[in-house]
């Protein structure tokens, strides 16, 4: 498989919908994805290993890699900063499919590049309440942080119209099965395109 044909794949959504459990079911599945590791400054969480859920850095560590543009993308989230790095993009593309879990933000700065073949994925709950209630369940977050997490609904899904799918996670084999649906589809339709147009 040439690098013409690899994808990248976001999966964005407010907390506590689910991505990340569905992010990892699809590396899981297709051997060919490999998941973005982003760049964080925000602690890391008892179950999180540093250079496999994240890559753990200093804030100051961070504004350099701002400062010197390495980054494709990079967004300021509940007080920390997030981002992905050019280099690891563009060597995993050489031999793999990406897939992103990153917020709004990031997608709409990847989106910039013309050259990334993008597919933008939001994922939803049925409604706000089953959001508060994945957060207690995760039992990961402070209340004051988990109150954050909950409050950024409104503000996240004021961004779905920058994604090509919508996606409701009300039973996760359905989700991921449609998630399926969109990444075999797509990827059919890429290379395609991409033979056409050389
Ligand atoms: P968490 O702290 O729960 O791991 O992530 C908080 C939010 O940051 C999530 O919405 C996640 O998608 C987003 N995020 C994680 N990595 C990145 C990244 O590299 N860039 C951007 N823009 N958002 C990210």
């Amino acid at each position: 498989m040439t690098s013409d044909n690899n994808i990248m794949v976001i999966l964005s959504s407010p907390s506590g919908v689910g991505k990340t459990t569905l992010t990892k079911k699809i590396q899981q599945k297709y051997q060919s994805f490999k998941i973005s590791v982003s760049y964080t400054t925000r602690p890391p969480r008892s179950n999180e290993v540093n250079g496999v859920d994240y890559h753990f850095v200093k804030k100051a560590e961070f504004e350099e890699l701002i400062k010197e543009n390495k980054f494709y993308e990079y967004a300021k989230i509940f007080e920390n900063y997030y981002g992905t790095l050019k280099t690891n993009v563009d060597e995993t593309l050489k031999k793999n499919d990406i897939i992103f879990d990153i917020d709004w933000q990031g997608t709409k700065q990847l989106s910039k590049f013309e050259n990334l073949k993008l597919i933008k994925i939001f994922l939803i709950t049925e409604n706000k309440e089953e959001i508060k209630k994945r957060l207690k369940n995760r039992n990961q977050n402070t209340d004051s942080e988990l109150e954050k997490r909950y409050n950024s609904f409104d503000e996240e899904i004021k961004y779905w119209n920058d994604y090509d799918y919508i996606l409701i996670n009300k039973n996760l084999d359905v989700c991921f099965k449609q998630i399926e649906n969109i990444i075999l589809n797509n990827k059919k339709n890429f290379s395609t395109f991409f033979q056409k147009s050389a």
